[in-house]
């Protein structure tokens, strides 16, 4: 660890993070319905911390908020992100607002899924402030409402007041290091049948019989069996289905399945369209009574980021100096380096690379298997750490020669 990040992690206490991410577990941020409160909250702590901070109202009861430290020299903003809102409360097994710290845990709705890394970061821009370290560039925080529910009002931010040319995204990997998200393809299936009276069933096309085939040929593809080092296998989930139910005693004439699959930077989307359009052709072929068809779910919630059609995966290479300084950040703090990951799912950073190639990590505290999950909870070991590595990491980032 060098001079300057031993100086930058002395105002990083574990103590005060963890203690920040209660305070933001226990005000309610549901996504959608994410009130003045929690906004109000973060601004009032960072401006109150003698930051330059600011709030951006989506609307009125909907704020991103933001907190910048500019260097006296030029150089990259680096945009430290997470979102405050939530997945909702709903089946929760404990108290969603809680905030308890308990088995070493801290358990309550967004104590993994992200207000534990969102303290972290801003106990991170603090630091950065506080040390006084001369900078090129800029260290930029930046949260946003409607993460959960697919809006991405991030690109409200970065179009606005905390624009960046690179986004350390906060979302939990564990404290490992994903070198970017997967993408998607997201389909709507729909096979059409013929309805008849079940007494006649043989004369009519069960819809429902024959998407049953047509689910089954889908998870046989070849391409979820392609294993990569760093991602895994691409991975296919039926999501959803609908179909009979109109009458009773009735052969159902149609059946819909909802896809949610997401792809690996080893599956672009034209190739799994080139595959199951050619599976659709042979089962076509087989049965000459099947009718199946496939389109496009739309994403997005009109920011500008909505989008239709297959979508693929966006990453960074292993060398690039972004993944070494946050692995060596990590190292920093860890004592050993972080391995190197793919996201699961969908995040600020896979939005933001695939937009206009702006440069991206994804580093954060909590295991994506306790997000949305009904007793979510985060190691409180990882709340500190994270942000330690955060502060480390502008400072590897930022700081200017002399
Ligand atoms: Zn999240």
């Amino acid at each position: 660890m060098n001079e300057r990040t031993a100086a930058v992690l002395e105002h990083v206490s574990d103590e005060e993070t963890l203690e920040l991410a209660r305070a933001l577990v226990r005000i309610p941020s549901p996504t959608g319905k994410e009130g003045r409160q929690i906004a109000e909250f973060m601004h009032g702590w960072l401006a109150d911390n003698g930051l330059n901070a600011g709030m951006q109202e989506i609307q009125s009861d909907r704020i991103n908020v933001w907190a910048r430290v500019d260097g006296a020299k030029p150089g990259k903003r680096i945009l430290f992100n997470g979102h405050m809102d939530t997945k909702p409360f709903d089946d929760m097994v404990i108290d969603p607002l809680g905030a308890e710290v308990r088995d070493g845990k801290l358990w309550g709705r967004g104590a993994c899924d992200m207000k534990s890394a969102v303290a972290g970061a801003m106990i991170a821009t603090r630091a950065v402030a506080r040390a006084g370290i001369p900078l090129a560039g800029s260290m930029i925080f930046g949260s946003e409402v409607g993460e959960e529910g697919g809006g991405w009002r991030l690109v409200d931010l970065v179009d606005g007041p905390a624009q960046c040319d690179a986004v350390v995204c906060c979302e939990p990997t564990d404290m490992q290091l994903h070198l970017g998200a997967r993408g998607g393809f997201p389909i709507i299936v729909t096979v059409k049948g013929l309805a008849t009276h079940t007494g006649t069933a043989y004369k009519g096309i069960n819809a429902i019989q024959k998407m049953s085939k047509v689910i089954t040929a889908m998870y046989e593809l070849p391409c979820w069996q392609v294993d990569d080092p760093v991602w895994g296998r691409s991975p296919i989930n039926s999501m959803e289905i609908h179909g009979g139910g109109k009458v009773t005693a009735s052969v159902p004439d149609e059946c819909v399945t909802t896809f949610d699959i997401r792809l690996n930077p080893n599956l672009p989307p034209e190739k799994l369209q080139a595959d199951i359009d050619g599976l659709f052709e042979r089962l076509r072929k087989e049965d000459p009574q099947l009718d199946v068809s496939y389109k496009f779910r739309s994403f997005g919630g009109g920011t500008g980021i909505s989008f239709t059609g297959g979508r693929p995966a966006s990453d960074m290479p292993p060398d690039h100096p972004l993944i070494q300084a946050t692995a060596d950040a990590a190292e920093d703090v860890m004592g050993t380096r972080p391995k190197l990951q793919g996201f699961p799912g969908g995040c600020s950073m896979g939005v933001l690379r695939r937009r206009d190639g702006t440069e991206g990590v994804i580093f954060g505290p909590g295991n994506l298997e306790q997000a949305h999950s009904v007793d979510e909870w985060i190691e409180v070991d990882q709340i500190g750490k994270a942000a330690k590595v955060y502060a480390a990491l502008a400072v590897r980032l930022l700081a200017s020669n002399p």
